[in-house]
């Protein structure tokens, strides 16, 4: 389904010297499943996700989608694949603090044009684990139930695949692990591609997965 091929990012400030964050990087994702990319601050984990996720321009090299090359890809293309097929978590949860959890859930609902009821709600809601939490502002919930309230938006537009970038950055290690339970549970249907620097999680969460 997604494949990349000699990806390379060459960052080019506007003072200082060229950087090269990715050079030659060629990967295969399957269907379904959790991946982990690992590797220490710097090493270009964040600008990987970004440019398979269309958010950034590739320098050089090849992102296959589905059989098409990014190459052929129209700007109506990459908008669409990025606001349908990919949804994206961040280490700053992306919510609106001032709205009730449902709130947020409804307002992301239509955005996609979708029906905002509360039975629609309620479904986004248990898929992460968080029923009977619509009436909470985000401001009464835990680290690990404001990242599940992130993830839930992004679920609104049924993406095939959910990119994290150090989702549990801001954790303990208890809401942090129910974070990762959550999108383990998503990676049985969907690609779950996590950005981490912490190889002990990935290692115990992917051996179980
Ligand atoms: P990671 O997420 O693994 O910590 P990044 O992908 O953020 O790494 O960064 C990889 C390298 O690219 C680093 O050397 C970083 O300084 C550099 N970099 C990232 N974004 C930019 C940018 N917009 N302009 C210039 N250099 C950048
Ligand atoms: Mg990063």
């Amino acid at each position: 389904m997604l494949e990349v091929q000699g990806l390379t990012k060459v960052y080019t400030p506007k003072k200082g010297v060229p950087v090269r964050a990715l050079d030659g990087v060629d990967l295969k994702f399957e269907e379904t499943g959790m991946v982990f990319v690992l590797g220490k601050s710097g090493s270009g984990k964040s600008t990987l996700l970004n440019l398979i996720g269309g958010l950034d321009s590739v320098t050089e090299g090849d992102i296959v989608i589905k059989g098409k090359s990014s190459a052929d890809f129209s700007q109506a293309d990459f908008d669409s694949y990025r606001n349908t097929f990919i949804g994206f978590i961040f280490q700053e949860y992306n919510i609106l603090t001032e709205f009730t959890v449902g709130k947020n859930i409804g307002l992301a609902l239509e955005l996609q044009g979708k029906k905002a009821d509360k039975a629609s709600i309620e479904e986004i809601l248990a898929q992460v684990d968080l029923t009977g939490y619509a009436q909470r502002k985000p401001n009464e919930l835990s680290g690990g139930q404001k990242q599940r309230v992130a993830i839930a938006r992004a679920l609104v537009k049924n993406p095939e695949i959910i990119m994290a970038d150090e989702p549990t950055g801001a954790l303990d290690s208890t809401t942090g692990k129910q974070v990762f339970e959550t999108l383990q549970k998503l990676s049985k249907t969907k690609l779950v591609i996590i950005v981490s620097h912490d190889r002990d999680y990935a290692e115990s969460f992917t051996a179980t997965a």
